[in-house]
């Protein structure tokens, strides 16, 4: 990133020796002429491309930040970018739309199938609102940060950023994005009573690879299919909850807390997961009964 105030300038190295820039169009220029060969060639030499690069594609776009303010009526449900549109800094709007399209599918399958009712379509925008706005914000703030507004503000962003480089945890700090916030539901489609600032119910459950038994080597997503699954770390998962989930249940799947010390904080837990892999609930075996009531009133309240 070239935190240049007289014309900000990502560089994003992609596959196969390519790279990505970006420049800020200024106020007044023409867009015609700055895409001419003679003044990319300048913009690209001025910021450390190979001389006689080739050029893939060259074009002018307009970013906005924008979320809708419904996202679904009836039968129709908006994702990506018909949702909402994110300025490009974070490098986070089509990940976005993943994210929507992970969501809203297994939901769209569950209704459609009549295993759940119509109403559970409604846990889409209430989860994914909150983290697609925190996106959009974080890459606000980005792009304020690669456009400083003076030249001395600029200079001095780029020293603090030297500087904070020479430091290796800052700079992976930087590189891997580690200040992203990863998605977190407060509310939807899980149980309410077992939410908890730093708990894992509402978030995505890490996907190791298993270290030892018949699975070594597969990934965990594999194990656990793509419907709901019920996951003992150290447990036997084979308890009922009840006959509506235990028909909702597609995969039972108790691992050792060796072949995935990822999850030790979960040991002695069950986790019921989602088919997008959420954690919808975590309990210990003692509990199921406990927590039968509050799983069969989340199903039911999508028929109403
Ligand atoms: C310069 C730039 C850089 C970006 N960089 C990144 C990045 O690094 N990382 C990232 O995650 N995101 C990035 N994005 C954002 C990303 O490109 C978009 O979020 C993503 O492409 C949106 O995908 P989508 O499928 O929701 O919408 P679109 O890609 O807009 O696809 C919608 C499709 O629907 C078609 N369509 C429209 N109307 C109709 C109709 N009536 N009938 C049939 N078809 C129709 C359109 O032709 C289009 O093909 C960037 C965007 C820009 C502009």
């Amino acid at each position: 990133m070239f935190c240049d105030a007289r014309r900000p300038c990502i560089a994003l190295p992609g596959p196969e020796q390519t790279r990505r820039y970006e420049f800020k169009v200024l106020p007044g220029e023409d867009e015609a002429a700055l895409l001419a060969d003679e003044s990319v060639a300048r913009l690209l030499a001025d910021h450390g491309a190979a001389a006689g690069s080739e050029i893939v594609r060259k074009t002018v776009y307009h970013f906005h930040a924008r979320i809708a303010d419904r996202w679904g009526e009836g039968r129709v449900w908006l994702a990506g970018d018909a949702a909402h549109l994110s300025p490009p800094f974070a490098g986070q709007g089509m990940n976005s739309g993943i994210r929507d399209a992970r969501n809203l599918a297994w939901k769209l399958a569950a209704v459609a199938g009549g295993r759940l009712g119509p109403g559970l379509l409604d846990s889409y925008p209430a989860e994914r609102h909150g983290h697609v706005a925190q996106m959009i914000t974080l890459a606000r703030r980005m792009g304020a940060i690669m456009g400083p507004r003076t030249r001395v503000h600029g200079l001095a962003q780029r020293l603090g950023f030297r500087l904070l480089s020479a430091w290796p945890a800052a700079r992976s700090w930087f590189a891997e994005m580690k200040y992203k916030p990863p998605p977190r539901f407060t509310h939807g489609f899980l149980a309410a009573s077992m939410l908890a600032r730093r708990g894992p119910v509402g978030r995505l459950l890490p996907q190791p690879m298993l270290r030892e038994g018949p699975h070594a080597g597969e990934r965990l997503d594999a194990l656990l299919g793509t419907g709901f699954a019920l996951l003992g770390v150290g447990v036997d998962a084979g308890a009922s909850l009840g006959a509506r989930w235990d028909t909702l249940v597609e995969r039972r799947v108790m691992l050792p807390v060796d072949a995935v010390p990822e999850l030790a904080e979960h040991a002695g837990m069950l986790l019921l997961l989602r088919p997008d892999h959420y954690v919808m609930a975590r309990f210990t075996p003692d509990a199921v009964a406990r927590i039968i009531p509050e799983l069969e009133a989340l199903a039911a309240a999508t028929w109403t």
